[in-house]
């Protein structure tokens, strides 16, 4: 995956390891992709450099806004414990995907939203690993009242 030439101020593709260009996902499952990537760092086929080596936006973004999780520390140091950045990508947002700040905005653009996808990027802010550790759909739950009719 070639990095772009040019880079968004938030987010853009190829910041995400295992989003593919224009903000989907690779066809490779990338838990697994995850998985083969510690396998490879941990039995010395992978460099740390090409594992650590998140993009400046993203690591702002995991100390500004990231999401610490408690007790799962990080694949690659261990020293840390991993925080979590989410990133939405769909009509009516940036192509480049948007980075979501806290739950209060997440449930607005789930409001709104009829088509958006939530990705999950893990990140250790104190060695640079990173990597798309899930992504689900936002469904829109506030849009559709229920109406009754008699
Ligand atoms: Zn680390």
């Amino acid at each position: 995956m070639a990095p772009p030439s040019s880079l968004g101020a938030v987010s853009a593709p190829g910041v995400i390891r295992g989003l593919g260009p224009g903000g989907r996902p690779g066809l490779v499952d990338y838990r697994l992709a995850r998985r083969n990537l510690i396998d490879g760092f941990r039995k010395g086929r992978v460099a740390r450099n090409d594992v650590c080596d998140a993009h400046p936006e993203l690591i702002r973004a995991a100390t500004n806004i990231g999401d610490p999780i408690d007790g799962e520390p990080c694949p690659i140091c261990e020293e840390v414990d991993l925080v979590h950045v989410r990133y939405v990508f769909g009509p009516r947002l940036p192509k480049h995907g948007r980075c979501v700040a806290d739950q209060a905005e997440m449930a607005k653009l789930a409001a709104r939203a009829g088509d958006v996808t939530c990705y999950v990027v893990e990140v250790c802010r104190s060695c640079h690993w990173n990597h798309l550790a899930r992504s689900h759909e936002l469904t829109s739950v506030a849009s559709k009242p229920t109406r009754r009719r008699r």
